[in-house]
């Protein structure tokens, strides 16, 4: 569903089948791993993969936050770096993957001051995320978001990493209205994504 890449990476030929494979219906967006791969989201040499998402109508997700246990890595996916990228492409949809965690504030800010940047919960509901981030504080942060702007909170799971049912009992947990649960849940993904019909809920 989504399309991976390592950058930097303009690569005609991996551009070039990312952009087959979206023209096909097969990918509705692209995954990049900063924290892994050790690039910036907001360096040039990425730009080009931004102007793909455009041209194709495809979302892009960052990984952030917690990277492979190396909190050092954690500048590479940083938020304040993703903003960047919303502010020179502000018409390109871009998804905050793990709500940034253990940056979970800094993430809300930058979804909240940036109208095409949203956020997914996955591994949220992780004991270790729990722990790190507490479990009040996740709460809080993401009744925040939904309650100010509805449509930008996603539902993820990070599975099989993490546990699905946690993820949507965590969802259940809000205190929010069950119209903006629904919203989370489905038709915000549905929404980002482009499911159930190119342009649905846009
Ligand atoms: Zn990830």
């Amino acid at each position: 569903m989504l399309g991976t890449i390592a950058l930097p990476d303009s690569d005609p030929m991996v551009l070039g089948k990312l952009g087959q494979l979206a023209s096909a219906g097969k990918i509705v967006g692209i995954k990049l791993y900063p924290g892994f791969e050790l690039f910036y989201p907001d360096q040039p040499s990425c730009y080009p993969v931004y102007e793909l998402c455009l041209k194709y109508d495809l979302t892009v997700v960052f990984h952030s936050g917690e990277s492979m246990h190396e909190a050092w890595r954690e500048e590479y996916n940083h938020p304040r770096r993703i903003a960047q990228v919303a502010e020179a492409f502000p018409k390109l949809r871009i998804v905050i993957a793990h709500f940034s965690q253990p940056h979970l504030t800094a993430c809300r800010d930058v979804v909240l001051s940036n109208a095409n940047v949203y956020a997914d919960i996955s591994g949220l509901a992780h004991p270790e995320v729990e722990e790190c981030c507490g479990k009040a504080t996740i709460r809080a942060v993401l009744e925040e978001v939904a309650r100010n702007q509805p449509t930008k909170v996603l539902f993820g799971t990070d599975w099989p990493i993490c546990d699905v049912r946690g993820h949507i009992a965590l969802v259940e947990s809000l205190t929010i209205p069950d119209a903006t649960k629904a919203r989370i849940l489905s038709e915000n993904a549905a929404a980002v994504f482009g499911l159930g019909g190119r342009g649905w809920g846009r």
